[in-house]
């Protein structure tokens, strides 16, 4: 019982929180970056926390994530970090190479309140930046939002940074082909992003995907050491987002607002919805590609979208009514909210620590009639701590989150569906997507395995079935 001291009686908490359901800003910011072709990631900041993003982000990953950082000491710290990041920046063009050094800044240097692009400028200005390289920055303090807002900030600074007013002559090339169309995946794992671009693919699109971690943080085993694997969006390709006819962004909370900039910048339109997880959101991204793509649905997505449907009938029998407490990031909450319901299943609590606007509204859209029964929260008091106290009340059949809720479901003796960032302690969610058809396959395989090996663990000899 590593949480035995978890009370049952929950107390009103206005400013602590304890076991937070979310993770620093500059994590986020560290993970879209790494989606750039040759790029590599900085912290402006100290060296501890450049450490700390960098180890989660390879323990979710298990590859080798590479960053550097602006090394602050106690100088750094009282005049500032100026010269630590134009040193950083000659030493890492000068040794690793990189196309694209993507700056994002900590909770010291926002405190101190460094001016990243005057510094970007005076380096630029100084010779530190060679020709053809970029600079880019995302300011993601840590005492605000999350590590989803720290990504989406990022993606921003993507499209603020290389975005180019539609060019005649390129407009023309671009609509020669196959329709194109911008799709920002949100935060989602470098399997989602594959298979993001698959049905896009299928359907005859030409989609521009930003960022794209496949083939960096899921890259094969090559025998060498790369700093700069062969994955990413390129620069010259990020530079092309102002042809697409339009944007899909999914993920309101992590993929909006590079979505809307892009549209003030270039006029490129764009829809924002929830993340292709589950039957409905995805029927929703593949109506979207078809109306904005001006294409068919091809016959063999119809097919997936059939054998989802068929397991989702043919196994009602073990998922109704089932209770099922959430915690993590809200794009993700959501949308499997919405793909529980589908299920028939009971979405009961639900938490995140990511605070973002509309979070309650989507949530009850998602919940439908079962909103006024369930409880849901966001911000920094909607915590793992609070999740644990409303299990402890009334249990739940099935527990969805990252790594941390491990604790929880040993000591409540809930089954426990990994799901989110981090996982620390399973492999897996980085080659098989969650998204589309196909992943909601997956997610409701995991889920069924769970309550039929709890079902086989707990029947007792006269009714342990072969066949269930
Ligand atoms: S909370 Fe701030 S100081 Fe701590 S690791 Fe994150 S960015 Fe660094």
């Amino acid at each position: 019982m590593l949480l035995r001291h978890t009370p049952t009686e929950v107390s009103e908490r206005r400013s602590l929180t304890i076991n937070p359901a979310k993770t620093c800003q500059p994590i986020g910011a560290m993970y879209a970056a790494l989606g750039i072709r040759d790029c590599l990631p900085h912290s402006h900041g100290s060296q501890g926390c450049c450490s700390y993003h960098r180890s989660t982000l390879t323990r979710h990953y298990k590859e080798p994530v590479m960053a550097s950082t602006s090394s602050f000491t106690e100088g750094a710290s009282v005049f500032g970090g100026q010269s630590n990041l134009l040193q950083s920046l000659e030493t890492i063009f000068s040794v690793y190479k990189p196309r694209v050094v993507a700056v994002h800044t900590t909770c010291l240097s926002e405190t101190i309140g460094d001016d990243i692009p005057q510094i970007i400028a005076k380096a630029k200005e100084e010779g530190k930046i060679p020709d053809g390289a970029f600079v880019i920055h995302a300011n993601t303090p840590s005492y605000v939002g999350s590590h989803v807002t720290g990504f989406s900030t990022m993606v921003k600074s993507m499209v603020d940074y290389f975005a180019e007013p539609k060019a005649p002559t390129r407009a023309v090339v671009a609509d020669a082909g196959a329709p194109r169309l911008n799709i920002i995946p949100g935060w989602v794992e470098p399997a989602d992003m594959r298979e993001i671009k698959r049905i896009a693919t299928a359907m005859g699109i030409q989609a521009l995907v930003f960022p794209d971690t496949s083939g960096i943080t899921d890259a094969p085993f090559s025998g060498r050491a790369e700093m700069f694997p062969a994955g990413g969006v390129s620069v010259e390709a990020l530079a092309t987002m102002g042809d697409a006819r339009a944007t899909v962004a999914l993920g309101p909370t992590a993929s909006a607002a590079a979505a809307s900039a892009l549209e003030l910048k270039c006029d490129v339109p764009h829809e924002t919805m929830e993340l292709p997880i589950g039957l409905s959101a995805t029927d929703r991204f593949v109506d979207a590609l078809r109306r904005r793509g001006g294409v068919q649905v091809p016959a063999a997505l119809e097919e997936e979208r059939g054998q989802l449907l068929d397991v989702m009938s043919d196994m009602h029998q073990y998922l109704y009514q089932k209770r099922v407490a959430l915690f993590g990031d809200p794009d993700q909450l959501v949308a499997l909210t919405e793909f529980l319901m589908d299920l028939d299943m009971d979405p009961v609590y639900i938490v995140t620590g990511t605070p973002t606007k509309k979070f309650e509204d989507r949530i009850r859209h998602a919940l439908k009639d079962r909103a006024d029964r369930a409880k849901f929260k966001q911000g920094a008091t909607a915590d793992m701590f609070l999740l644990h106290q409303w299990i402890k009340n009334e249990s739940v059949d099935l527990l969805i989150g990252n790594t941390y809720g491990k604790y929880i479901a040993r000591d409540e003796d809930v089954p426990f569906l990994r799901l989110g960032f981090p996982v620390l302690d399973r492999i897996g969610h980085v080659y098989f997507p969650t998204v589309g058809y196909r992943g909601a396959l997956r997610l409701l395989e995991k889920m069924l395995d769970l309550f039929l090996d709890r079902q086989d663990r707990d029947a007792p000899e006269e009714s342990f079935e072969l066949v269930m």
